[in-house]
């Protein structure tokens, strides 16, 4: 078949030029009006882009060369941005970084049109003064490899683990945990996981620390339920890593890509860790969600406060509510909170969280969104504000139904993903009026976009 691509080959080199940069943090140029994505290039820059992959739609390009650099190109973390993860926007100085996600946000927006959207006020990114050493949580891969034991994430579009001793996003308690474990696990000789031979017992490492306790909960996930020299483990953590002041073993026996499996024990010490958050203190057990980002955390969920403009007679929901940290914020300045969440350890997390914050108006149910609001809609329950914060799928189609026919007062939306949230926008700007969006960066380094949007009912 005859197009106008048919001569271009895998390895052709072409010039480009960056226009704009992607939801993954590639630049993108148009080769022949095909949209040419590069990873690593940046707006403006005139490149040498070398052909890796040839699609109906677009191209997938390497950055074969830089002819015309940009201003706001840096070199920190380039070796490391390379191999792993997490550091998609790492070349681009941050002040640049904070106009591009703004940038990916109105992208979003202009594909799915939502109603009035190019009138909507949209701000400008809330960024961090150190925009660095702020993932509290680590979730490394471990394997062993002559004798070493290593603990990273996963090298690109590979199953192969990268050893990582240092990465500048990891907050440096979970750090310093990581390096001291590798080195105990090493010197205890504990089978590690090797998923060719499908042996060993270890698989991943997740460390979680309190910025406000300044200590850290421990989870091994591991491939068995057997845990090999399990004391002296602990014992030799205890010794070595005071810090860690909980350790559960999480087991995952599916080869899967899912890193957590169903069954969690505590091996020692205390069950939950506590995070303080707007003056309330939250326990949280292993598996439950909270917010990677501490600081930023505190400026998200004031911005959802002040747009959700709650009063002494709202009944709130706050869907896919994690441990409760947003409604139980507000608590004391509404009647009633309602909280739904598909992971029952959260909810019971949720509940205690209620009771030692003395919040009595707070009912946590395990169950979707949508199931949810349905059961409070049969109770004729009155629900006047409502709180969603999904995952990056965005809202569930029924529940976006729901909420148009109840059409709650007040609303505000937080979002992980710019598509999925101007895809939603389509459907609510039909029985709301989209008041404004604040994008915030929770996850400096990577082409993630947290947008707080706040609707008023038509
Ligand atoms: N608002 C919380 C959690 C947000 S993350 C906070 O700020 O900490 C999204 C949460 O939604 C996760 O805890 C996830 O377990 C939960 N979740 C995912 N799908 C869901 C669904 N269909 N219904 C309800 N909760 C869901």
């Amino acid at each position: 078949m005859q197009n106008n691509q048919t001569e271009l080959q895998i390895g052709d080199r072409f010039p480009l030029t960056i226009k704009k940069i992607g939801i993954n943090g590639e630049g993108i140029g148009y080769f022949k009006k095909k949209a040419t994505f590069v990873p690593g290039a940046i707006t403006g820059e005139e490149i040498v882009c070398e052909v890796k992959d040839i699609h109906d739609k677009y191209i997938v390009g390497i950055l074969h060369k830089i002819r015309k650099k940009s201003p706001n190109r840096i070199t920190a973390f380039s070796d490391l941005a390379d191999s792993v993860g997490g550091l998609e926007l790492a070349h681009i100085k941050y002040s640049e970084q904070l106009k591009i996600k703004k940038d990916i946000l109105l992208q979003a927006l202009e594909r799915f049109s939502p109603n009035g959207y190019k009138y909507y006020k949209i701000n400008d990114t809330i960024g961090m003064d150190n925009p660095l050493n702020y993932r509290n949580k680590a979730q490394f891969q471990v394997r062993k490899i002559d004798d070493k034991v290593i603990c990273g994430l996963y090298q690109h579009g590979t199953q192969k683990v990268v050893d990582l001793p240092k990465m500048p996003t990891q907050a440096s308690l979970t750090m310093s945990i990581i390096l001291r474990l590798k080195t105990i696990l090493e010197e205890l000789n504990i089978p590690i996981y090797n998923p060719e031979e499908k042996s060993g017992i270890i698989k991943t490492i997740v460390v979680r620390e309190s910025q406000a306790f300044k200590n850290a909960q421990l989870t091994f996930i591991t491939n068995s339920k057997k845990l090999p020299r399990k004391r002296e483990l602990i014992e030799k953590i205890n010794k070595e890593i005071p810090e860690v002041i909980s350790i559960s073993q999480n087991v995952n026996q599916s080869t899967g890509s899912l890193i957590w499996g169903e069954e969690t024990t505590l091996l020692w010490g205390d069950k939950y860790l506590q995070e303080k958050i707007n003056n309330l203190t939250f326990n949280l057990s292993p598996r439950a969600f909270l917010q990677l980002n501490p600081s930023q955390t505190k400026k998200l969920y004031k911005i959802a406060l002040d747009y959700l403009d709650a009063s002494a007679n709202s009944v709130l929901y706050d869907a896919y509510c994690g441990v409760g940290t947003i409604g139980l914020s507000l608590a004391k300045n509404v009647k009633q909170v309602y909280g739904s969440e598909i992971i029952s350890e959260a909810i019971d997390d949720a509940k205690l969280n209620a009771e030692i914050n003395n919040i009595t108006n707070a009912d946590y149910r395990v169950g979707t969104a949508v199931n949810i609001y349905n059961q409070l809609i049969d109770e004729k329950i009155n629900i006047n504000t409502l709180i969603v914060d999904p995952p990056r799928t965005g809202l569930e189609d029924d529940l976006i139904k729901n909420i148009i026919k109840h059409t709650p007062e007040k609303f505000v939306y937080i979002s992980c993903n710019p598509s999925t949230l101007a895809k939603d926008l389509r459907q609510l700007s039909k029985k709301y009026i989209v008041e404004e969006l604040q994008p915030i960066d929770m996850f400096p380094q990577t082409p993630h976009v947290e947008t707080v949007v706040k609707l008023k009912r038509k």
